[in-house]
Order: structure tokens, then C-alpha cells, then sequence
């Protein structure tokens, strides 16, 4: 079986820069793809060449087992939802909605019955009579999907589809673009630098950064088990302490030697790294030694503790239970499980 998009050695050479640097990837069908990535890292170049808006210096795309690579977009099987949603601001829903299908020339009666069947699936039926202006923020966003799942394409790519709205109506829209992605059993490829939606919405996070892709897999295991020492700085925060592979399954750091499981030859540079919530304050095997309080913030579920080791050079981010009083200056011995160490080379 070939996957259902296939991203095989793309490259994009602008002058001197390089945007995409043999990249690829293979997606099943149905997925809900995110790429992740800082700013200037390819996310967006590398959707355009998907959809066919950019034409790569290298490589080929295939989509459902066909070559699409020489295709306009308008040939491809995918719709494109841009940041700005670029709805015409003159036309109704209605006709914003029906616009590609005017274009494909697809029947008056059949147009309507297609028109009514995507705003209801966006939650917007009997919405075509009213104009642009008319609808909210949120429900442009919703205009904007229709219009592009209204074609049926294979492929949904959205750039930064959310990046506009507020925090409260971003929560809601992803919950009902992956809602929608369910439902239509479409692939959708969408672009976030936000590590949090890539969380919320994505089957497969695709972390990029300069223009290679760093890491992919479930976003479970990408928080849990980062390939590299930028997915783990990317994708949620964490406490590094770095130190030499002293012999067999040993570190030694400013906190003292560490055992943890590794690959690491001896006198290799790497970086241990502990999530928030692994760290412990219950005396767990791997004694993370004493630490001070410099900081707690509330976070209504726990607070997020800033602390500082009592010996040695060495910042901690941990989270402590919202019943327990914490205050600037406090000690706290802080430890983790074995488990909880991920090594990672520097
Ligand atoms: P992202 O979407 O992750 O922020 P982009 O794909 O937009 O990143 O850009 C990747 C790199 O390619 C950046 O260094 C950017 O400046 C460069 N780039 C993108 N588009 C062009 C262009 N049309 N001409 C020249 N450089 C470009
Ligand atoms: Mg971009």
C-alpha cells in the first residue's frame, strides 16, 4: 500500500536560501497532519508545494498514488484554507460557498444540494442568504471551511487557520476542525507554530525547523520521547540538565552522577531531560537533589514552580499539587523515576 500523500525529497531553493531541504514524509489516509515549527522553519513553503501554489526546486508529490507534482492546484485533489480565509466580501455565504463549483461548472440543482449539505456539516445551515458582513469572526472561519470541503478534496491544507482568533474561540474551532476531520474522513495538513494546538488537533505532528523535519509521530510520543534536543525545547517545557556520559548508564552533572538508560558512548555531551510533572518531591529513584522556590504561579490545576538547585548552577520547572503551600525560598528535595530521564545528545 502507498500512503495516501506522499512527500518524497522536496526541495525549495529561493537564492541563497534554503525553505525546504529534501524533506519527506508519508501520510494515511484521514489523518490530521500538524507541521510545527518556529518561524521561517518551511511549514508554510512546504504546504504551498503540497497544494501546488509553490513549484519545488526537487523532489515529487504524490496524493491517493497519483504524481501530482507537475499539476496546477486547481488539478490536484486538495483546497487550500489561507490565514485570512479571503472570502469575497461581496458575495452571500451562499455564493462564497458555491464559488468552486461554479468553477468545475458543477449544475445549478446539484450546487444547491452540496451548498446546503457543507454549511450544515459547519454548522451554518440555512446561513447561504446572508451576506459576509454580516457573519462573526468565528463564523467566517466556518464559511471559509465550507467552501473548501464543499469540493470533496482529498487533502485539506490550512496555513494558521486559528492564528486570528482569540483564545476562547481558538479552544472551539479546534475542537470542531477535528470534529470535521472525523467526519469527513478527509486528510487535513495544517500549519501551527503553537505547540498546544499541534496537541490538540493532531494524529501526526511533523516538527520542522530550518527546513528538514526534526522529528514525527504521535504527539504522545513526541512530548514523551523527543528525538532531539529542539523537539523537546519545541513541543512543551522541560527541565535540561546537561552533563558527560561517565560510564555504563551514568552522567555526571552539577547535580551530581545520574543513572539513566542510554546508548550514549562514554565522554559524550548529552542533555537529560525531565518534563514538569515527572518531577517529584516523594523521594523517587533518581534523587534530583535540593532546590529552592523562585518562583510559583497559580495555574488553577497546579502551580508551575520555577526553582533553583541549592548546589550547582541548575534551574528545575516542576509543577506542585494547587492544595500545597508553596513559598519563595522554600526547599524542596526533588527527585524523578528512572523512566522519567530522557537522554539526548547535544
Ligand atoms: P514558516 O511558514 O515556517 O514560517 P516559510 O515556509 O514561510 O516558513 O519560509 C521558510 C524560509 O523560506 C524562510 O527563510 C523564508 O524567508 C524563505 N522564503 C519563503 N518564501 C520565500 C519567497 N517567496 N522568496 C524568498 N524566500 C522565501
Ligand atoms: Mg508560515
Amino acid at each position: 500500500m502507498t500512503a495516501h500523500l506522499e512527500v518524497d525529497s522536496i526541495s525549495k531553493v529561493y537564492g541563497v536560501v534554503t525553505a525546504l531541504d529534501q524533506v519527506s514524509l508519508a501520510v494515511e489516509q484521514g489523518a490530521y497532519v500538524v507541521l510545527l515549527g518556529p518561524s521561517g522553519s518551511g511549514k508554510t513553503t512546504l504546504l504551498s508545494v503540497i497544494g501546488g501554489f509553490t513549484v519545488p526546486s526537487a523532489g515529487r508529490i504524490a496524493i491517493a498514488g497519483r504524481d501530482v507534482t507537475a499539476m496546477s492546484p486547481a488539478q490536484r485533489p486538495t483546497t487550500t484554507l489561507f490565514q485570512d480565509y479571503a472570502l469575497f466580501p461581496h458575495m452571500s455565504v451562499a455564493g462564497n460557498v458555491g464559488f468552486g463549483l461554479k468553477v468545475r461548472r458543477v449544475p445549478g440543482p446539484e450546487r444547491e444540494k452540496r451548498i446546503a449539505a457543507a454549511l450544515e456539516l459547519v454548522g451554518l445551515a440555512g446561513y447561504g442568504g446572508r451576506g459576509i458582513h454580516e457573519m462573526s469572526g468565528g463564523q467566517r472561519q466556518r464559511v471559509a471551511l465550507a467552501r473548501a470541503l464543499v469540493v470533496e478534496p482529498e487533502i485539506l491544507l490550512l496555513d494558521e487557520p486559528l492564528g486570528a482568533l482569540d483564545l476562547n474561540l481558538r479552544r472551539q474551532m479546534q475542537d470542531e476542525l477535528l470534529a470535521l476531520q472525523r467526519r469527513t474522513g478527509r486528510s487535513f495538513v495544517h500549519v501551527t507554530h503553537d505547540q498546544e494546538e499541534a496537541m490538540a488537533l493532531a494524529s501526526l505532528v511533523v516538527v520542522m525547523n530550518k527546513g528538514r523535519i526534526e522529528d514525527h509521530g504521535s504527539p504522545k510520543r513526541i512530548y514523551e520521547r523527543p528525538a532531539t534536543l529542539f523537539t523537546a525545547t519545541f513541543m512543551g517545557e522541560s527541565t535540561q540538565i546537561s552533563g558527560r556520559v561517565s560510564g555504563a548508564n551514568a552522567v555526571e552533572t552539577v547535580i551530581g552522577s545520574l543513572h539513566a538508560d542510554m546508548t550514549h558512548p562514554a565522554g559524550a555531551e548529552v542533555v537529560l531531560i525531565v518534563r514538569p510533572e515527572n518531577i517529584r518531591t516523594d523521594g523517587a529513584a533518581i534523587d534530583l537533589g535540593t532546590a529552592r522556590i523562585r518562583e510559583a504561579t497559580f495555574q488553577g490545576a497546579h502551580y508551575r514552580v520555577l526553582a533553583k538547585a541549592e548546589r550547582g548552577d541548575q534551574d528545575f520547572v516542576l509543577r506542585l499539587p494547587p492544595d500545597q503551600v508553596v513559598e519563595q525560598g522554600a526547599a524542596l528535595r526533588l527527585s524523578c523515576r528512572a523512566e522519567s530521564l530522557v537522554v539526548l545528545g547535544r
